[in-house]
């Protein structure tokens, strides 16, 4: 039972068991290796950025307080800081970028891709200012492409098309007064890049203010800029069934693991193994099981119902259990010890993306053009790979949960519709008014093998629904709360507290589902982000305030990415407190920190960031910063 330090997920618990059984070394034997980790590490307090260094600063006040260059502790920090959440958001403009060369295709014949989601095509053009009447689906994709494209090639001082469409006004304004709209992500990332450079920005101020900028260009041109795209591109997701956990795995199936961050092949993935299920009953399997892990994994369950094989730190876990025939990887949060874990059984790694490559993995290259050619192929390998499948080795956990996913803005308003249908927010804003619903709070981001995995976003959210406050969520996080069975009707039932409960119960009735809906909505993948704030700003549009006056907040217990500090940047900046679960590299730099967590972050955003490492005790400060905010209200 050494295991339930590590996690408090039993089917993860009984494949660490097995990895030490099979001499398999695992996330958490590398976790032990390091330590103890560095002080001016965790601190912030080094810095590598030119070849006189490294420099370290004493935090006790007895050794150096400059590095070589004259650069302080809080200097360190800022700049450590830039770079983190700048490299964060390049990851989800990549992405999203990626998602307009596709729609790109989708707008012509006789490509791989085609448009879905009609609806959705007019409502982003709509919010674009693009006239639609009489155009074809092809023409407005194709205006819709050039704008997102005009913001990667805007040479003026102008905002970001994107970001002006989509946030609110009364944001737009205050980031304005402050001087951080962004006006090209890759200029912005580039410019990010050369502030932070030696004998370059000195002051830690104006570098968090870049740091805020960064937040936006992930936000709108990542986050959301993805999120639509892929909406038109693969649908908008509504409500499906399905279910969690490494019990989903097979013995008797082709199993095959979709695991990073881009539907784009992923959706090609779950084509072919529908078309190739025929040649894999002809090797002997039953069929063909897809399952994902982290992101991609999310993007098909949203939109496809595929179910979920476990998330971020469960990734070596999932080929432990013998039973993995290919794990198909496209971009970030890809552990590079895949391949070596993968050695140790039959399974075949793929890695896909001409930015990510792994020895000891086979390299399918993947282009937008060749889409069905390439998911095609790497299906039929995944089948022939079957019988090179050790049945002595095979060991599934059977645990598995089922769960609730696909919980869109769209979704949530035509579940909320069924009891006003002309104005669908009313009954939530109704009941967040009354009390029934005490506030809101969105959980997200990762894993990190520092926390005992899963349990942060467990033991936090058990705590905010008995207290009646709704969870949305996305990313690693909806994973463990899918895992832990609180994406079910009975959940609700279970942990939500009586007021809660009631509210959901009449929406899960009136929805048709003669059960509450879940305590915990799943709104999909880390760049579904974007769907959180599109909600948080109807909420405010509807009750005329600014989303910094919501009873809300935001939480990422277990962040380990730097993509989850350029979204909890923008959290910040659209005024909500985000709450960190695992301390930020920044405790080094005093007036860095204070601006961060304090006073003056919600003077001039209306949000900050909260660290606090025990769950009970956050969702403690969540709730009473919930409570602040509905007596401001008058509520
Ligand atoms: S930039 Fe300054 S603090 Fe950083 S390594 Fe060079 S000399 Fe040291
Ligand atoms: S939540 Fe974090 S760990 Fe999970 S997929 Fe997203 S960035 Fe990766």
């Amino acid at each position: 039972m050494d295991y339930l330090r590590k996690t408090m997920d039993p089917a993860a618990g009984q494949m660490i068991s097995k990895a030490q059984r099979d001499q398999v070394e695992t996330v958490w034997d590398r976790f032990e290796a390091q330590q103890p980790q560095c002080g001016f590490g965790l601190l912030g307090i080094c810095c590598r950025h030119c070849n006189q260094g490294p420099c370290r600063i004493d935090p006790f006040g007895d050794g150096p307080e400059y590095g070589i260059c004259g650069a302080d502790a809080d200097l360190i920090v800022a700049r450590n800081l830039l770079r983190q959440v700048a490299a964060g958001a390049s990851a989800h403009v990549d992405h999203a970028y990626e998602a307009v060369e596709t729609l790109s295709l989708a707008a012509r014949e006789n490509t791989p891709y085609t448009i879905k989601d009609t609806v959705k095509l007019k409502a982003v053009a709509a919010k674009l200012g693009l006239e639609t009447t009489g155009k074809s689906d092809n023409q407005i994709a194709k205006e819709i492409v050039n704008v997102a494209y005009s913001d990667f090639s805007n040479h003026h001082g102008t905002p970001m098309k994107w970001l002006k469409a989509t946030a609110p006004a009364e944001r737009v304004e205050t980031w304005e007064k402050l001087g951080v709209l962004p006006r090209n992500p890759d200029r912005e990332i580039r410019e990010a890049l050369h502030q932070t450079t030696m004998g370059m920005d000195a002051d830690p101020v104006n570098l968090i203010l870049a740091t805020v900028k960064q937040g936006l260009v992930d936000a709108y041109a990542g986050l959301h800029l993805a999120t639509d795209l892929q909406d038109i591109l693969f649908g908008t997701p509504a409500p499906v069934v399905t279910e969690a956990n490494l019990g989903v795995l097979r013995e008797d199936h082709v199993n095959i693991i979709v695991h990073g961050h881009e539907p784009m092949l992923s959706e090609k993935i779950v084509e072919w193994a529908q078309k190739l299920e025929g040649e894999a009953v002809a090797k002997g399997a039953k069929g063909i099981q897809l399952a994902g892990i982290c992101c991609t994994g999310n993007e098909t369950l949203m939109r496809q119902g595929i179910p979920l094989a476990s998330n971020f730190l469960a990734q070596e876990l999932a080929i432990i259990t013998g039973a993995v025939d290919a794990m198909v990887v496209d971009v970030q949060c890809i552990m590079p010890s895949l391949s070596r874990v993968a050695a140790c059984y039959h399974t075949k790694i793929f890695t896909t993306m001409p930015i990510v490559k792994m020895p000891g993995a086979e390299h399918v290259v993947f282009s937008l053009m060749e889409a069905d050619r390439k998911a095609e192929e790497i299906v039929r390998k995944a089948i022939e790979n079957f019988s090179r499948r050790d049945k002595s080795r095979v060991d599934i956990p059977d645990v598995k949960t089922k769960m609730f996913g696909g919980f869109s803005v769209e979704a949530i308003v035509g579940a909320l519709s069924k009891l006003d249908a002309e104005n669908p927010l009313k009954p939530l804003v109704d009941n967040i008014v009354n009390g029934n619903i005490l506030g809101a709070v969105g959980t997200v981001g990762c894993n990190n093998v520092k926390v005992r995995h899963d349990s942060f976003h467990v033991n936090l959210v058990k705590e905010l629904i008995k207290n009646n406050v709704l969870v949305v969520t996305t990313g690693c996080s909806a994973q463990a709360l899918a895992k832990a069975g609180l994406m079910l009707p009975e959940a609700s039932e279970k942990y939500a507290g009586d007021t809660l409960k009631a509210v959901l119960t009449v929406v899960g009735n009136a929805a048709g589902l003669n059960a509450p809906l879940p305590p915990v909505l799943h709104m999909g993948s880390c760049v579904d982000n974007s769907r959180i704030g599109d909600l948080l700003t109807a909420l405010a549009a509807y009750l005329k305030v600014s989303i910094k006056d919501l009873p809300v907040a935001a939480s990422a217990p277990e962040h380990q990415h730097e993509k989850a500090l350029s979204i909890g940047t923008w959290a910040v900046s659209l005024g909500v407190l985000t709450h960190l679960g695992v301390i930020p590299q920044v405790l080094g730099g005093k007036k860095v920190t204070e601006i961060l967590t304090g006073e003056t972050a919600e003077k001039l955003l209306g949000g900050r960031f909260y660290v606090e490492t025990d769950p009970i005790k956050a969702a403690q400060g969540l709730i009473e910063h919930i409570k602040s905010k509905r007596k401001a209200l008058g509520i």
